[in-house]
């Protein structure tokens, strides 16, 4: 008899940890990984790719450093469909594959809301891919303004102000004085601005801590809108309503960051799902197809606390994929199974290099500790998704910088 299949889609953090746990356990199961890339990168970093403070090569390590040749096979390719009933997966390249069990792990896309103009007019930060054009477009407009003179090179608006945002303005904020130098523009003449739509910013911390992170920001010459919801993004302008009225700003550097859903094959493939992510059962798997898993960005986790499902973060979806490994095991041993269960340790948010605001276990940090925390969240995740190796090569150890 052949070998049950295992199907892995997507080699981020939720996938790649599935495949990481799975091979060690030495089932007498085949492992197939797809993705898109022959590379893992860790999304948790892209602001640092896209503000151009660090190269895309510092975020990346090949796929097969973690997924071991003689255990999983490996297929670059990109998945295009999941037929649920045939229990295939389609891809763009290869013939489709079959499965026993399917893990479904891949990620996020940008959130446009259906916003005239944003794909045309706006820079995303989902992927290397991305994030690279991003960086490129931000250096080139820089550039461009000692020749050009136009004010509007020298003009930057950053969309909605998410940990994205706020993460991304830490990093370019850090980085401007140095562009200034480089590309001979006045540095006073650089103006930020971050519009977003709700009322208040940061409201996941406390008043003090969101106005310590913001003060920061404002101090290096962002300008905050808030309460002021983006309506349409034309080329080099930002329209925008504020108190009823629709407000334009001109900008010839855009970044779109006002949210994200799960990949649009969740949707294509016929599930049931809200922007791109489906409600999923105790054990990870989707109603209905006890065989297929759903995990990371293209999962819904109810948190029983607050009623809501999580936020979606490489934090849950590291948990989501060593569950899973496990409960494939016991499964295929005819083990008894329990639910997945998750309790957030926390979040920090990196204000460039030095500094950052978060809640970690219960307890607030700021400043110069919330840097020291952040670089240490990174360097457990490299060491949790990938191995010491990729720690030693990829961490963060530059406390002192
Ligand atoms: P991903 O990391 O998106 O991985 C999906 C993988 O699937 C990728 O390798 C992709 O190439 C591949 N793929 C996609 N589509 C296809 C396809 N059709 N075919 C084949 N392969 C495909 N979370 C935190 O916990 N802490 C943080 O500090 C944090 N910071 C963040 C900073 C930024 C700038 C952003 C954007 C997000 C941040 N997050 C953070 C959220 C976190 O990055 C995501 O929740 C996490 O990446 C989700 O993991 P995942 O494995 O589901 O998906
Ligand atoms: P987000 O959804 O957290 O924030 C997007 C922001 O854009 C919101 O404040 C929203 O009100 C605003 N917005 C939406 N539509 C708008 C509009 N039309 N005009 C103006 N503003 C608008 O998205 P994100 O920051 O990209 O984060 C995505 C996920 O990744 C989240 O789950 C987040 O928790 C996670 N993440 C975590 C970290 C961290 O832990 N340090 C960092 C980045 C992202």
């Amino acid at each position: 008899m052949s070998k049950q299949k295992v199907v892995v889609l997507g080699a981020g953090y939720a996938g790649l940890k599935v495949v990481k746990q799975l091979q060690k356990k030495n089932l007498d199961l085949d492992i197939i990984l797809v993705n898109k890339n022959n590379y893992h990168y860790e999304s948790t970093q892209l602001h640092e790719v896209a503000a151009g403070t660090e190269p895309a090569r510092k975020i990346c390590f090949d796929v097969e450093t973690v997924a071991d040749k003689d255990k999983v096979m490996f297929i670059q390719d990109t998945v295009t469909k999941i037929n649920r009933e045939e229990q295939t997966v389609v891809l763009e390249k290869n013939d489709p594959i079959k499965y026993d069990y399917l893990v479904v792990a891949l990620g996020f896309v940008s959130e446009t809301f259906g916003i005239p103009g944003v794909d045309e007019f706006s820079y995303p930060l989902v992927n290397i891919t991305t994030a690279e054009i991003a960086k490129s477009h931000l250096d080139e407009t820089l550039r461009n303004y000692k020749e050009s003179k136009d004010k509007n090179d020298l003009s930057i608006v950053v969309c909605g102000a998410g940990f994205t945002s706020i993460e991304y303005l830490g990093e370019i904020t850090n980085r401007i004085p140095k562009m200034a130098a480089e590309f001979g523009f006045p540095e006073s003449d650089v103006k930020i601005t971050c519009i977003e739509a709700m009322p208040k910013l940061l409201p996941m911390f406390s008043e003090k801590l969101s106005k310590y992170g913001i003060d920061i920001l404002k101090k290096r010459g962002v300008d905050f809108k808030v309460g002021t919801p983006i309506k349409e993004i034309k080329k080099g302008i930002v329209v925008y309503e504020e108190n009823g009225e629709l407000k334009e700003i001109k900008a010839n550097t855009i970044i779109w960051t006002t949210g994200v859903k799960g990949s649009p094959v969740i949707g294509e493939s016929g599930f049931e799902e809200r922007r791109g992510r489906v409600m999923v059962e105790p054990d990870l798997t989707v109603k209905e197809y006890p065989n297929i898993y759903m995990i990371g960005d293209v999962s819904a986790v109810m948190d029983k606390d607050s009623g809501r499902p999580f936020p979606t973060t490489a934090q849950i979806a590291l948990k989501q994929g060593e569950y899973v490994a496990d409960n494939i095991e016991n499964r295929v041993l005819d083990k008894p199974i329990t639910p997945f269960e998750f309790k957030s340790l926390g979040t920090v948010a990196s204000i460039g290099n030095n500094s950052g605001i978060g809640n970690v276990m219960g307890k607030e940090v700021k400043g110069y500790i919330g840097s020291i925390m952040k670089k240490s969240i990174i360097n457990k995740s490299l060491l949790t998704v990938g191995n010491t190796k990729t720690l030693l090569k990829k961490g963060r150890f530059d406390y002192y910088r």
